[in-house]
């Protein structure tokens, strides 16, 4: 069976064919960077995630090429930055705050085990290019010229009138849109739906040199980026663009106007898909409703239903629900969706990997990705791997494979633990030494703390003293000697203690010999003296 999708644009699904099938390509509006990603925000990064894997499985990982962009120019940010850095100036500010922002948001889908996408712009890049290419600028220019964008008090404005089908993806006339609009109309304006491309910055807000002749700096529209973004790195027409439904209506109708009309095509994608809305135990979610719910909080925090959830189960319990349906997040359906993946996992960890996918399970992906249909068959799969069925649990691997779910578990599946008790470092150290070299140790730990919880605190507590973000290549040449390690580290606080400096020196010298540099770090509850191993590059 072939792919199908859904199209937002022809309100049909209809079978997917590829504009190149040698580069098949995608562009998804990303996230704003101004605070904590909720969980209404991770369901577009699940949703197009598992897309991703499903096109690079049909057309071959190299073959497909994802675009995510961070929008990091918006009113929130500028509001955000001056609320919490009152003493800074408004730059440097907006910097601080969209920097950790990203950080944070990748953290948070790094959790959730997203397949990072190709490409991943930020806005600013993309308002004037230095080395030339598509830019908003050059957009905004290329519609002024062409007569389907004026200038107006020191604005650009799309002229919405200029577009004989605008208003096609969202269904609705312009007569209907003007009728319904309620947004207070400027006196600028030609039109009440033309919508702004450009405007002017107010003293002390990001600015950049304006286009089409306007003398005071600005910034650009926020659909304008969407435009560039996607027109420099996938071309002006590409196969899929996606978002959550919320951006139909008027950030898609705008990228579309923009786009087709700067580069004078009949379409900008041939491809709209809209994941549905997520709320909260039955609630629009909200801030004022106490319901409001950050990805970080329900991994790291117990806030919602007392526990800390393992990125995994988000992303299993949001992926049981069609992405075109709403969705109601709820304590009850993540506890038997922890219960489910545990079991799961438990079935299929040490199994090998049939040759061949399920094809049941497959024509459920293939199908608008009808993930509901596709969990139907791995329940089936499930049900007769309980009973011995070796083929339906290698085929029930290689599905949750395909899915992204065996990162988790893969650590599980590289070293084999003992069923029983506490976990030795000998057994388990001289292992992780043969794994993937990508691997931090911090990753390490992590799993084996969530995994085997206070049956494995020597072995999380060695691979701690490493510095952060020390990877499993770096320490690959204390392979035979990482019990000096910590032996010596250990004489020497004691020698140390002892007030011995003599001793303690040659001890570090030692050490230093062996590529370690130690760090003397006070622990801050104990108040006792640790130490900790950095790597010599
Ligand atoms: P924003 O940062 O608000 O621009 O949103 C980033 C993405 O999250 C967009 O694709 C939105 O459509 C999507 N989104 C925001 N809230 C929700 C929600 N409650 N349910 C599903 N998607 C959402
Ligand atoms: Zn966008």
């Amino acid at each position: 069976m072939a792919l199908k999708l859904y199209n937002t644009l022809t309100r049909q699904k209809a079978a997917f064919e590829p504009i190149d099938p040698k580069n098949v390509r995608m562009y998804v509006c990303g996230p704003t960077v101004y605070d904590y990603a909720h969980i209404g925000n991770a369901r577009p990064v699940i949703v197009f995630d598992l897309l991703f894997r499903l096109l690079r499985y049909i057309f071959g990982p190299d073959h497909v090429t994802y675009v995510r962009n961070i929008t990091d120019v918006d009113d929130k940010i500028n509001a955000r930055a001056a609320r919490d850095y009152p003493d800074l100036p408004l730059n440097d500010a907006i910097r601080k705050v969209t920097q950790a922002t990203e950080d944070q948001f990748h953290k948070d889908i790094d959790a959730l085990g997203m397949l990072p996408p190709t490409y991943e712009p930020r806005a600013t890049e993309y308002i004037r290019r230095p080395e030339g290419g598509e830019d908003m600028v050059s957009i905004i220019e290329t519609l002024v010229r062409n007569g389907h964008a004026y200038v107006a008090e020191d604005h650009v404005l799309f002229d919405v009138a200029s577009m004989p089908d605008y208003g096609r993806l969202s269904n609705r006339s312009l007569d209907e849109m003007e009728a319904g609009a309620r947004v207070e109309v400027a006196p600028y304006k030609k039109g009440p739906m033309d919508f702004v491309l450009w405007k002017p910055s107010k003293p002390g807000e990001p600015a950049w040199p304006s286009p089409a002749g306007i003398k005071t700096p600005g910034r650009p529209g926020w659909h304008i980026e969407c435009s560039a973004m996607s027109g420099a790195l996938l071309g002006p027409v590409f196969d899929i663009h996606g978002g959550g439904i919320d951006l139909t209506f008027p950030h898609h109708e705008n990228e579309i106007a923009q786009s087709r009309c700067a580069h004078g095509t009949s379409v900008m994608a041939n491809v709209w898909m809209h994941n549905g809305f997520l709320q909260v135990e039955g609630e629009k979610m909200s801030k004022s409703l106490g319901n409001f719910i950050t990805i970080h909080e329900l991994l790291e925090t117990d806030r919602f239903g007392g526990q800390r959830w393992p990125g995994d189960v988000l992303r299993l319990t949001m992926l049981r629900t069609h992405y075109r349906q709403p969705i109601d997040w709820t304590v009850s359906a993540l506890r038997e969706n922890h219960k489910l993946w545990v079991s799961i996992g438990n079935l299929i960890r040490d199994r090998a990997e049939a040759t061949e996918h399920d094809e049941a399970f497959l024509e459920a992906l293939e199908d608008d990705l009808n993930t509901p249909a596709a969990f139907a068959r791995l329940f089936e799969l499930r049900d007769a791997a309980s009973g011995g069925d070796e083929l339906a649990a290698q085929k029930l691997r290689k599905a949750f494979k395909l899915l992204g779910f065996l990162r988790e578990w893969k650590f599980n599946e590289e070293i084999v633990v003992p069923a029983h008790g506490p976990l030795e470092l000998p057994d388990i150290i001289p292992r992780i030494f043969e794994t993937n070299g990508d691997i931090e140790l911090d990753a390490w730990a992590k799993h084996f703390e969530k995994s085997y919880g206070a049956d494995a605190d020597s072995i999380v507590a060695f691979l701690r003293r490493f510095s952060a973000g020390t990877t499993v290549r770096a320490i690959r040449p204390l392979k035979d000697n990482w019990t000096n390690l910590i032996e010596l580290t250990d004489e020497r606080l004691e020698a140390r203690k002892r007030k011995d400096f003599k001793e303690s020196d040659r001890i570090r010298d030692e050490l230093a010999r062996m590529g370690i540099t130690l760090k003397d770090v006070k622990n801050k509850d104990t108040g006792e003296i640790e130490t900790t191993w950095e790597v010599a590059r």
